[in-house]
């Protein structure tokens, strides 16, 4: 798109502006961007971008893998730059680009590492074509945001460019299918032990063949539509992949990288943050990097990151996991997590969609796909429900079968910590949303203070 005299005007408000907004101390990821497109609808496409642009997609992990990736990325010195701060829509997006370019718009960075929500790749990927394209997995998520995943799907579809290389999950026949004229690479978790043939959930969005709608033979189904399968009519099946775990350890990973043996570390076992860890693996791989260098990259960044979810008071942990509200399959395997979890576990619901929690909460049929059937486990001893929606949460969790006496529920989210029964739990999870972590975080510390009290008065 051709840079006009107005283009180099809006271009150096917008500078100017964050310029002023820093020196105030304020927040400039979010103002700038939007106030450039306000007065420049394709400023986006007009801004000169980096040689090389990645964006990461997908509904559930992308946040994850981003920051994998970009720690990664920061320890062996790679000039780049991203969107951590979750500006992940479009002014974040044009906020970046002006606050990493010189005045006359020439980017000060070699490559830019984009998280992108999918709901905005209407408004950003017609402007800016991406390098290299990542899409994590395709599940539902907010109906209110994202309808159904076939919805989301074809939203893709309609706004990936043509011709842009794809990185996507082998085992995820939504995922798998996102634009099949373009070039692809594949990740995947092998077969694991557990893996059987029935799915566990409630929701499984590919109950048949996605080209012929005819029946799906299952090699495995890990988890709602997640799994191996063939059709039985035409044939389609879940691709090979380049990336593939073969075998997981507590403590790390093997896997086979384009006909190669190599082992990576984890920082948790658990089956969304395998997929994580790949998904960056094999991004990271195509960019270039070997995987001994990322393997030794990840292996301390999964201690920090181990440790800013998990605190520990005399054995006892408090920890942080996220299950974002109004999104049934991120809370499915939260709920599912936890169960599997070693000891007595105490659980705090936060799931009242920040957002929606503002106004008023109006949608709570997915409070009906998600299971909750995970919790009514002999291991899981208390129950706490707080905010807005805390009564419907109490009554899916009867449903579900946990005991009256094991649930506290109440509107207000400052009580919840007071409510836990210290003497029980081995571990307290605290389930939050990405937008309320500072309301998480402070309920962290209080259960800490609460099982250090608990710890104190049984040393005396
Ligand atoms: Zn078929």
């Amino acid at each position: 798109m051709k840079r006009t005299p107005y283009f180099y005007l809006v271009l150096f408000i917008a500078k100017l502006t964050r310029r002023l907004l820093l020196m105030l101390g304020r927040n400039a990821t979010n103002f700038p961007g939007e106030l450039a497109i306000w007065l420049c609808k394709s400023f986006i496409g007009r801004m000169p971008k980096p040689e090389k642009v990645v964006c990461i997609t997908g509904t559930n992990g992308k946040t994850t893998v981003a920051n994998l990736v970009e720690d990664v990325l920061d320890r062996t010195g790679a000039d780049f730059y991203c969107n951590r701060n979750g500006s992940n829509v479009y002014s974040g997006v044009a906020s970046l680009l002006i606050s990493n370019s010189d005045w006359r718009g020439r980017p000060t960075k070699k490559l830019a590492v984009f998280e992108l929500d999918e709901r905005s790749s209407n408004l950003i990927l017609p402007y800016m074509r991406p390098d290299l394209m990542l899409c994590t997995n395709i599940f539902r998520d907010s109906y209110k945001r994202n309808a159904h995943p076939e919805f989301i799907l074809d939203f893709l579809n309609k706004y990936i460019p043509d011709g842009v290389p794809m990185i996507l999950n082998a085992d995820d026949m939504m995922c798998s299918g996102l634009k099949p004229g373009n070039p692809r690479t594949y990740f995947s978790i092998a077969k694991q032990p557990g893996d059987g043939g029935g799915s566990r959930n409630i929701v499984q969005d590919v109950p048949a063949c996605p080209k012929c709608g005819g029946e799906l033979e299952w090699d495995f189904r890990r988890y709602h539509h997640i799994g191996r399968a063939v059709c039985k009519e035409c044939g389609f099946a879940s691709p090979r992949a380049e990336y593939t775990v073969t075998e997981l350890t507590g403590t790390d990973m093997q896997a086979d990288v384009r006909g190669r043996t190599c082992r990576f570390p984890l920082a948790n076992s658990a089956y969304i943050n395998v997929y994580n860890s790949l998904a960056a693996i094999a991004l990271l791989c195509e960019l270039g990097l070997t995987p001994e260098t990322i393997a030794g990259a990840l292996g301390s960044i999964g201690i920090s990151a181990t440790r800013y979810m998990e605190e520990e008071a005399n054995g006892r942990k408090a920890i942080l996991h996220l299950a974002k509200g109004q999104n049934p399959v991120a809370c499915s395997r939260a709920f599912e997590n936890i169960r599997d979890y070693p000891g007595k576990k105490a659980v705090i619901l936060f799931l009242d969609d920040f957002f929606d929690a503002q106004h008023t909460v109006e949608n709570i049929s997915w409070l009906y796909d998600a299971d909750f059937e995970f919790l009514a486990d002999q291991s899981v001893v208390q129950l706490i429900a707080a905010g807005t929606r805390h009564w419907d949460v109490y009554l899916r969790l009867l449903l579900a079968g946990v005991p009256a006496e094991k649930i506290d529920h109440m509107p207000n989210t400052d009580g919840a910590a007071e409510a836990l029964r210290t003497e029980e739990p081995d571990s307290v999870f605290i389930l939050y949303d990405v937008y309320t972590i500072s309301l998480a975080e402070d309920t962290q510390r209080l259960v800490m203070e609460r099982l250090k009290k608990e710890a104190a008065k049984n040393a005396d």
